[in-house]
C-alpha cells in the first residue's frame, strides 16, 4: 500500500476521528484516483487508511480496514427499524462519511437504490458497492447512480450521463413510495439529489398536524411535500410554490395519489422572493407559512450574502402570517450554523414588528445521521415558531 506522509501536527484532526485529510496537511505521497494508502505522521507511525483524491482539495478520505460489502452491511443493519415499523419505504441506507463510506450515498426508494459517489475512492468500488447493496438491502430490485450531483467535478468525476443503471433492474420513470399515509412519486433519474428530500421527513410529520384548519403557503414546495401533509391533516387551502415546473407536475400527480378531501389545492410557478412581495403587496395573508429554500450558502465565502436571502423571505413571511400564524422554516446551509440562523430568524421578527415562540425544532431523521466526529455532515436545521 502507498503511503501518504503528513506534515508534523497535522495528525491531531485525524487522531480525533476526522474523516478528511487536506491536501495541506501532505508532506509527501502520491497514488492513483481512488487507490487505498496508508497514512502516517511525520515520524512513520500509521494513523489509518484512506481513498486517495488527486484532483481534489480533500487529498484522502479515511476509511475504517474492512472490505467495502461489510461496510455496506453494517449501515443497512444500523438501520434495521426502519424496515421493522414501515412508516416509509424510502430509507437514507448509506450516508457517506457518517457511515464511514466517504462520499457514498445510497437512497432506498421501494426496492431501488439509487445512488451518488462524490468521491474519487467511492467512484472506482461502485460495482463493489452495487453489488453488497443489491445483496443486503431488503428486497433490492436494483441499483442506480446519480453522477450530475455537484462535488463530482470538483474530484474530477464525470458528470454525465446523469443516470446510469448499476446492476439489477432498472427502476421506472416514477417511483411510488409511502411516508406513512402519504404517497409520493420520486423522479430518480431527473429530481433533486437522488430524487426526494427524504432529509425532511421527520419535519413533515412535525409540521403538518400544525396545519389542521389552515391556509397554508407552502413555498420551495418541489414535490409538494409539506403542502400534502397540511392537506392530509385537515388544512383548508394550500398553496404550493416553486420555481421549477416539472417539480409542479409530480406534485400534481402526488395529490392525485392520496386520499380524497375538501382542502382547497393552488399551484403556483413562481420565483418565492417575487411571489411573497406580491402576496404582501395583495393584503393576502395565511395561518402557516413554510420555507424551505435551496442551500443559499455553499460555502462559508457565500455566509453573509446568504444571511441577506434568509432574512429576507422570513420578514417577508413573518408579515403575511394571521394572528397565531405558524412559520416552519428551514436553512440546508451547511456553511451556517443554527445559532447564526436563530440570530437571522431574531432579527427578520424585529424588522417585522411580531414577536415569536418556537413550538418545534427539527433536524433530519435517523438514517441521515451525524458522526460525532465529522460536524461538517451536520447541515439541515428547521425552527417552528408560532406568532404571539
Ligand atoms: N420542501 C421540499 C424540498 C424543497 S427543495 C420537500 O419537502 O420535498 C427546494 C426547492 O426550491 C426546489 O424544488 C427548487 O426548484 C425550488 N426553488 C429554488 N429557488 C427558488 C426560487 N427562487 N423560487 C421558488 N422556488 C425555488
Amino acid at each position: 500500500m502507498k503511503r501518504i506522509t503528513l506534515k508534523r501536527g497535522r495528525e491531531r484532526s485525524v487522531l480525533k476521528g476526522h474523516p478528511w485529510v487536506f491536501s495541506g496537511a501532505v508532506e509527501s505521497g502520491e497514488a492513483a484516483a481512488g487507490e487505498l494508502v496508508e497514512v502516517c505522521d511525520a515520524s512513520g507511525a500509521k494513523l489509518g487508511q484512506g481513498w486517495f483524491s488527486p484532483a481534489s482539495q480533500i487529498r484522502v478520505r479515511l476509511v475504517p480496514d474492512a472490505p467495502v460489502a461489510d461496510l455496506v452491511a453494517n449501515a443497512i443493519a444500523r438501520r434495521g427499524d426502519y424496515f421493522v415499523n414501515c412508516y416509509t419505504n424510502a430509507v437514507r441506507l448509506v450516508n457517506a462519511e457518517s457511515d464511514l463510506m466517504p462520499g457514498v450515498v445510497a437512497d432506498y426508494y421501494a426496492g431501488h437504490v439509487v445512488c451518488q459517489f462524490t468521491s474519487a475512492g467511492a467512484d472506482v468500488r461502485k460495482g463493489e458497492i452495487a453489488d453488497a447493496l443489491m445483496k443486503f438491502a431488503p428486497g433490492c430490485i436494483g441499483v442506480s447512480e446519480r453522477r450530475d450531483a455537484d462535488p463530482r467535478a470538483k474530484e474530477g468525476l464525470p458528470t454525465s450521463p446523469a443516470f446510469a443503471s448499476l446492476a439489477g433492474e432498472e427502476p421506472p420513470e416514477f417511483v411510488e413510495i409511502a411516508e406513512g399515509e402519504l404517497k409520493f412519486l420520486v423522479d430518480v433519474r431527473k429530481g433533486h439529489k437522488t430524487g426526494f428530500y427524504l432529509d425532511q421527513r421527520d419535519a413533515r410529520r412535525t409540521v403538518g398536524p400544525l396545519a389542521n384548519g389552515a391556509d397554508v403557503l407552502n413555498c420551495f414546495c418541489y414535490t409538494g411535500g409539506f403542502g400534502l401533509f397540511a392537506r392530509a391533516c385537515g388544512a383548508a387551502s394550500v398553496t404550493q410554490v416553486d420555481v421549477s415546473a416539472d417539480a409542479l407536475d409530480i406534485a400534481r400527480k402526488n395529490e392525485a395519489l392520496q386520499h380524497y378531501c375538501g382542502t382547497k389545492m393552488e399551484y403556483v410557478e413562481a420565483d418565492v422572493f417575487q411571489f411573497l412581495r406580491k402576496c404582501r403587496d395583495e393584503g393576502r395573508t395565511f395561518d402557516m407559512v413554510v420555507l424551505d429554500p435551496p442551500k443559499f450558502a455553499a460555502t462559508k465565502g457565500q455566509l453573509m450574502k446568504a444571511a441577506r436571502g434568509y432574512k429576507d423571505i422570513n420578514l417577508l413571511a413573518m408579515k403575511l402570517l394571521k394572528p397565531y400564524g405558524t412559520l416552519a422554516t428551514f436553512s440546508c446551509s451547511g456553511a451556517m450554523d443554527a445559532a447564526f440562523f436563530d440570530t437571522i430568524l431574531a432579527e427578520a421578527a424585529q424588522d417585522a414588528r411580531r414577536a415569536f415562540q418556537v413550538v418545534a425544532r427539527t433536524h433530519a431523521p435517523s438514517d441521515h445521521p451525524v458522526a460525532l466526529s465529522f460536524p461538517e455532515g451536520s447541515y439541515l436545521k428547521g425552527v417552528v415558531m408560532r406568532a404571539l
